[in-house]
């Protein structure tokens, strides 16, 4: 008997090993006392490097934690911080190596920030179109890339409820750069 709850103890751990932030995310998560947190740049040698990386998953265990509500809190609060504004930020930027963004919806009414977790374009519709970026990981550079001006868009909410959307102009122009940081890549590659 001992040995089966044993057993069961043991398989109990592994799983949430493999469903909750890990103990580093869960460092960087809660660092710092202040509530906007470190941002990645790519000026920093070790940083770029975390920059470049392929992000994992978010399950649906992680979003029912007190590590989740601290990250999307602190995430909203970096991303908003008047000394360094953004329209969009992934969680790797902020290093969380997880496949969340939070993006600021201007097609919505009062222009909201939401966040996307697995996002992924599943449809590019329509024509490619040049506008100017920047990123909050990339100081002091701005230039013109080609994004397609519609996307369809598969993701999980916050509910971890599967959705898909439709979206276009610049709100769809922020979602690809946004969904680039996920799979390691910056604005930069694209521009001449
Ligand atoms: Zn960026």
């Amino acid at each position: 008997m001992k040995r089966l709850l044993f057993t069961i103890f043991l398989a109990m751990t592994i799983v949430s090993c493999k469903t909750d932030f890990t103990a580093q995310e869960r460092e960087v998560i809660h660092a710092g006392d202040r509530e906007i947190m470190y941002v990645l740049s790519i000026a920093e040698p070790e940083d770029s490097l975390q920059l470049r990386e392929v992000c994992l998953p978010v399950s649906e265990r992680m979003l029912q934690g007190e590590d989740y509500a601290t990250l999307r809190r602190r995430m909203l609060a970096t991303v908003q911080d008047p000394e360094n504004e953004g329209v969009g930020i992934a969680a790797p930027q902020v290093g969380v190596l997880r496949r969340m963004v939070a993006v600021q919806r201007f097609d919505k009414e009062g222009e909201p920030f939401e966040f996307f977790l697995n996002p992924e374009i599943v449809e590019r519709i329509g024509e490619k179109q040049s506008g100017g970026e920047g990123c909050l990981s990339v100081p002091e550079i701005r230039g013109d890339v080609e994004r397609w001006q519609k996307i369809r868009l598969r993701y999980h909410d916050e509910q971890f409820a599967e959705r898909e959307e439709i979206i276009e102009g610049f709100t769809a122009v922020i979602f690809q750069h946004e969904l680039d940081h996920l799979d390691g890549r910056l604005f930069i590659d694209y521009i001449e």
